[in-house]
């Protein structure tokens, strides 16, 4: 029980200022944009540094007393959401405590808001390769915990990919300095491994060291109408052949996806006619003096006598880029103005992304009778968005009812792929029911027993994840 004294105590341990207590304090923390998680808490803990996340944890820890760390908010399947916890928000700690050129790294701590990080990266003419819609709110702390992807991670990699070192306060309240800059480390386990992608069970992520790449001066944007998802991967080898493997993004979107962003987003339709299918890719070059522009249309010339494409437009400049992508990037939001979405975040071998998806949406509308699917996203990483929403007649709330039924279904296609039923959300609460059905008992019993060794009270995040 967190008693006044308690709240007393862990309050003095960050200042009254930074301690939330007040009903209209703490309800931002407690709803998550999309409204589908909401959760309840006491007090909000905003510590300012490492010493401090150290002395709360402690005594949380010789107290029982359960915490949820909290970065922007963002997250998408309820992993930061408190139930009657005290929430230990990561926010005030948002400086970038080291950039390296010459090492290629950047030091931040964990509430940095990951544009911010890729800000100060362009300021080196570098970049830091993470890109994810909710850039401007998250934060780097939960990006690393809940392993983010995005759209470069055909390129670049996840979250996981593009970290070498992080700083981490124990359930103990002791600290693990982790932080480093080194490409090759071969001293045994790899321990940063076990708290990146942990939604905040294992430890609590203050800083992290964050590879940085040179920035590409040579771009160009294509935005493509094709018959099918067999076409788009056609073409992804294609691209991948002719352009010498320069492509940083490869995004799959349906019909229904871009005419919601061209209704509610504020997007024009680049293209004259439109199509079952599109995709949106982007080439990346260092020929200062390149042409990539010129590079994708003799791509484009290929395709369209292969037969891949049956329309496709080059952004010619910056803003008209920016434009293509908000088509892509407009989609997940401008699905809740069209009523209830049922929501997958899934993979399969990339392979085997058209037959999925082929048996999937068969799937959903036999089950969901005049449903929608806006099947979207990283097809070059075999990582779709197998989001479904409802038609115009349906209640938005039956639609809903059906959420846990059509996944269980989904999921089951999913994993009759070799696939994967989180590939870039995390599991939260939303997908915990349905982890041991997708891990084996022996990866089971290794999870509980890291939890049991680093958190042996289990005060950190309870009721995620397992
Ligand atoms: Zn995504």
């Amino acid at each position: 029980m967190l008693t006044p004294d308690l709240i007393e105590k862990l309050s003095a341990i960050v200042g009254a200022n930074h301690a939330l207590t007040s009903e209209s304090d703490i309800a931002p923390h407690l709803l998550e944009p999309r409204g589908k998680f909401s959760g309840h808490s006491p007090l909000v803990l905003q510590p300012g540094s490492t010493e401090e996340v150290s002395a709360i944890l402690k005594l949380a820890n010789e107290t029982g007393t359960t915490i949820v760390p909290q970065g922007g908010n963002t997250g998408l399947v309820g992993g930061q959401m408190p139930a009657g916890d005290v929430v230990l928000s990561l926010s005030r700690m948002n400086r970038v405590r080291h950039l390296d050129a010459a090492d290629s790294c950047i030091t931040v701590e964990a509430g940095v808001i990951l544009h911010n990080a890729q800000e100060a990266a362009a300021a080196e003419g570098l970049i830091f390769p993470l890109w994810i819609a909710s850039q401007g709110t998250c934060q780097v702390g939960g990006n690393l915990a809940t392993n983010a992807g995005g759209i470069n991670v055909l390129a670049y990699g996840n979250a996981r990919d593009l970290c070498l070192g992080l700083e981490v306060v124990l359930a103990s309240g002791e600290v693990w300095n982790g932080l480093t800059s080194l490409r090759k480390d071969n001293t045994g386990y790899d321990l940063k491994h076990l708290f990146i992608g942990c939604e905040g069970t294992l430890g609590v992520i203050t800083a992290a060291s964050m590879k940085l790449l040179p920035a590409p001066p040579d771009r160009a944007t294509v935005f493509a109408a094709l018959p099918s998802p067999v076409e788009a991967l056609e073409l992804l080898s294609l691209v991948r052949r002719m352009s010498g493997n320069a492509v940083v993004a490869f995004e799959i979107m349906p019909r229904s996806g871009v005419e919601m962003s061209i209704k509610h987003g504020g997007c024009r339709y680049p293209l004259a006619a439109p199509s079952d299918w599109y995709v949106l890719f982007e080439l990346a070059g260092f020929d200062a003096e390149g042409d990539m522009n010129g590079k994708a249309t003799g791509i484009l010339e290929v395709a369209f006598e292969e037969g891949l494409v049956s329309d496709a437009t080059i952004a010619a400049s910056t803003q008209a880029a920016q434009d293509l992508w908000r088509i892509r990037e407009a989609m997940s939001e401008v699905q809740r103005l069209e009523g209830g979405s049922i929501k997958h975040d899934i993979s399969v071998p990339v392979s085997k992304v058209p037959a999925f998806l082929d048996e999937a949406t068969v799937l959903v509308e036999k089950m969901l009778p005049g449903c929608r699917p806006v099947p979207f996203g990283h097809i070059g990483d075999g990582n779709i968005h197998f989001n479904v929403s409802q038609s115009a007649d349906d209640d938005k709330e039956a639609f809903l009812a059906k959420w846990q039924e059509v996944s269980a279904a989904v999921h089951e296609t999913v994993r009759k792929y070799g696939g994967s039923i989180s590939a870039e959300h995390g599991i939260g609460t939303l997908k915990r029911d349905e982890l041991a059905a997708t891990k084996q008992p022996v990866e089971m019993a290794m999870m509980h027993g890291i939890k049991q060794l680093l958190d042996p009270k289990a005060i950190l995040n309870p009721g995620k994840v397992l």
